[in-house]
């Protein structure tokens, strides 16, 4: 089982099921993607010095082959993609020894291993090496890694993702020995704007990436979760709204007919209006279920014990570690209120049995008043 930043990025964003859908190849609509994969495909040629104009006409007529293939592509959006892609190269020529697409593989003890076997891999859109300075005035190596974005609000919020964060681990663990420094760098295409994210290689910027080497394990090992049909959990919900398999993903249509609703951004709204009016039924429920409240704080129902002889007071016994009520609403709460009938004077039953009888009506109270 191989994972990558994308899937990662799936279940994150979405649910463990879409992870499926993705290995399985389950049609997607990708048209919102369009213009930023081709983008990325021209840069690539012009990296590695191909002619572009026998490029954009094979996706208009073909698409593209490759880990994420799809078939012919919207002429609009394929020459808006290579413009994007001429206009950035102009402003930016690429870097001397740059590598593009670079394969990052890596077995399950994190050893460089062949694409086919890897648990984790990734391909780069450009890594290059260049020559800083650090603080005392030395030169150092820094290793580049650089993400093309093709969408507007792609800024410093995309230093810290997930993929980001792959990637320099990926970049570490490959060079970690030859360079001082790691740069995160993403490449906005449309504002012409790069933004980087420097990690210098000393004790703190190293514990750093061995954290997030540790939390790239955690995510794939809950990738790796299984039920017992053999596919990954699905949870249809308020994310399957911009998930790209929701057109065909049948937990989401479940629910979907489950609610009567026609889409996923129906679901999405009636889940708005219902936390909307939950928000403003609970200070009703709570005025209505305070008096059973204390029955589901967090120490548990309170069961006052015997004091000393001759001197206890059944609250005694909450004076030592106790934990005061949560003032909350919880379901327990309001079903005792239904149990007990909210309003009606009647105490909600077995509000007084002692842990040790559900027959006996007497309070565990030493002394009874
Ligand atoms: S549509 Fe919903 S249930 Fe299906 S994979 Fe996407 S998020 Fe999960």
């Amino acid at each position: 089982m191989s994972h990558r930043p994308t899937t990662m990025q799936l279940y994150l964003d979405h649910c463990p099921r879409a992870v499926d859908h993705y290995e399985r190849g389950t049609p997607q609509n990708r048209d919102i993607f369009t213009v930023g994969t081709v983008a990325h495909e021209i840069l690539f040629a012009i990296g590695q010095g191909m002619p572009i104009e026998p490029i954009v006409a094979s996706l208009i007529a073909t698409g593209r082959t490759g880990d994420d293939s799809e078939g012919p592509m919207r002429p609009d959006a394929v020459f808006e993609g290579r413009d994007l892609a001429l206009a950035w190269s102009e402003a930016h020529p690429i870097p001397d020894g740059a590598f593009f697409e670079y394969a990052f593989a890596f077995d399950g003890d994190w050893k460089p291993c062949a694409w086919d076997q890897a648990r984790f891999r990734t391909r780069v859109d450009v890594v290059h090496r260049r020559t800083e300075e650090d603080e005392d005035g030395h030169d150092i190596q820094d290793l580049v890694i650089t993400d093309y974005k093709s969408a507007w609000p792609a800024t410093e919020t995309e230093l810290d993702t997930l993929q980001r964060r792959a990637q320099a681990v990926s970049g570490w663990l490959s060079w970690g020995d030859e360079i001082g420094s790691i740069t995160i760098a993403v490449a906005n295409l449309r504002r012409r704007q790069v933004f980087e994210r420097v990690i210098p290689l000393d004790e703190e910027g190293v514990a750093l990436l061995q954290q997030w080497q540790r939390d790239l394990e955690v995510v794939m090992d809950a990738i790796d979760v299984r039920e017992p049909d053999g596919q990954r959990p699905a949870r249809p919900g308020a994310r399957c709204g911009g998930c790209p398999y929701a057109a065909s993903c049948e937990p989401a249509r479940d629910l979907l007919a489950r609610h009567g609703a026609s889409d996923t951004a129906d679901v999405v709204r009636r889940y708005i209006a219902a936390r909307a009016l939950a928000a403003e039924l609970e200070p009703h429920i709570r005025s209505a279920t305070a008096r059973w409240s204390w029955m589901t704080s967090r120490s548990g129902p309170f069961r006052p014990r015997p004091g000393p002889p001759g001197r206890g007071s059944c609250l005694r016994s909450r004076s030592h570690g106790s934990v005061p009520p949560a003032s909350r609403l919880t379901r327990g709460c309001a079903a005792r209120c239904l149990d007990g009938g909210a309003g009606s004077g009647a105490r909600p039953s077995r509000w007084w049995r002692s842990s040790g009888s559900s027959s006996t009506k007497t309070p565990r109270c030493g002394r009874r008043g």
